[in-house]
């Protein structure tokens, strides 16, 4: 499958990861929106949260996310899971935003 976040997460393409266990790899936005924001991705595909069929996958993902932010020391961040285009979501490999280091609005544009 053509997927490029897949690619990251088996190292097809060599990413810097500032995460990784067994399940999951988390790295820098290629496009960052905030002075910290990172990716979280499950290394088996699932093209949005739809599809996650789980609890173990949704509990992979999300509970990386509290250990990396303490490897980093943030305490206030936002993370963010654009599902369907219309809600913003470009890459179809489920991804969690984690941005942090500026304030942020709510509610989101
Ligand atoms: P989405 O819009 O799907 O919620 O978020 C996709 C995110 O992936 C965007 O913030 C974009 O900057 C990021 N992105 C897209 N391609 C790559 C890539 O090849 N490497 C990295 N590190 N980030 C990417
Ligand atoms: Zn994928």
């Amino acid at each position: 499958m053509d997927c490029i976040f897949c690619k990251i997460a088996n190292k097809e393409i060599p990413t810097n990861l500032i995460y990784e266990d067994e399940n999951v790899a988390a790295f820098n936005d290629l496009n960052p929106q905030a002075p910290v924001h990172f990716l979280v991705i499950p290394k088996k595909h699932y093209a949005s949260l739809s599809e996650i069929d789980s609890k173990e996958a949704f509990g992979n993902i999300f509970s990386a996310i509290p250990k990396i932010t303490a490897k980093l020391g943030i305490k206030e961040y936002r993370t963010v899971v654009n599902t369907g285009a219309d809600a913003g979501q470009t890459v179809f490999h489920i991804h969690v935003h984690v941005m942090a280091g500026r304030k942020f609005n709510w509610p989101a544009g």
